[in-house]
């Protein structure tokens, strides 16, 4: 990475918009956006052995292990797309992985640029995601909120669209649960060290999106 890379982290629980804001911010900034749960999707697509394991934690909600994960991200981070900075999305989740990053970033002269938090409330959550609708290509839609023009096929290409394994509702409740035990403590030490921008995740996406790159200016 190039000295003063933008590295911007995008933290939220799941369902809070967290994805679509990183990546509006990346397109806005030209860096990358990368989410480590794509990653481990594209590795499952693959059917790589890193992704048949992920596959395991990722159908039960549950967090892959911290040493596969920080691995696959700094071999991300490692890319010559990576030059100028990137949008995490989804990482770090642990207080594991906040320190890995940091120590990678420490190591070759960087530093996180922001840390933004979108809040959101739990039962507007649970709705969000259990009305998910994702085409192969990666775009997002909502029953209720962003439904495709005609049920369920992608407006771009007209392939059908799918639900996430892990956006059924049980499912959805155990994230939430987890990322209150393992990722609410990332808040606190990001807070600590000064990098915690807050944002309020209800409302217009672009509005909270001209917010993020406002506060990064
Ligand atoms: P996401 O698409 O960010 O909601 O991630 C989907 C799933 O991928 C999560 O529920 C985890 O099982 C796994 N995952 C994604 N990012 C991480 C991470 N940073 N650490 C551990 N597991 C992750």
């Amino acid at each position: 990475m190039k000295e003063q890379a933008t590295i911007v982290v995008m933290l939220g629980a799941p369902g809070t918009g967290k994805g679509t804001q990183a990546v509006l911010l990346a397109e806005r900034l030209g860096i990358p956006h990368i989410s480590t749960g794509d990653l481990f999707r594209e590795h499952l697509a693959a059917e790589t052995p890193l992704g048949i394991e992920a596959a395991t934690y990722m159908n039960k909600g549950e967090l892959v292990p911290d040493e596969i994960t920080i691995t696959m991200l700094n071999a991300r981070l490692e890319e010559d797309d990576c030059e100028n900075g990137v949008v995490l999305d989804g990482y770090p989740r642990t207080l594991v992985q906040a320190l890995a990053l940091e120590s990678y970033l420490d190591s070759i002269d960087e530093e996180l640029t922001m840390v933004a938090n979108l809040a959101v409330p739990e039962v507007l959550i649970v709705k969000r995601l259990s009305g998910r609708w994702m085409s192969k290509s990666g775009n997002v839609y909502h029953a209720e909120y962003n439904p495709p023009k005609r049920k369920w096929f992608d407006d771009e290409d007209g392939s059908p669209l799918y639900q996430r394994e892990d956006d059924k509702a049980e499912t959805v409740l155990n994230r939430l649960k987890i990322y209150e035990a393992q990722t609410l403590p990332l808040i606190d030490h990001f807070r600590e060290e000064g990098k915690l921008v807050e944002f309020n995740g209800v409302g217009e996406i672009n509005d909270i999106n001209d917010e993020i790159f406002e506060a990064l200016q």
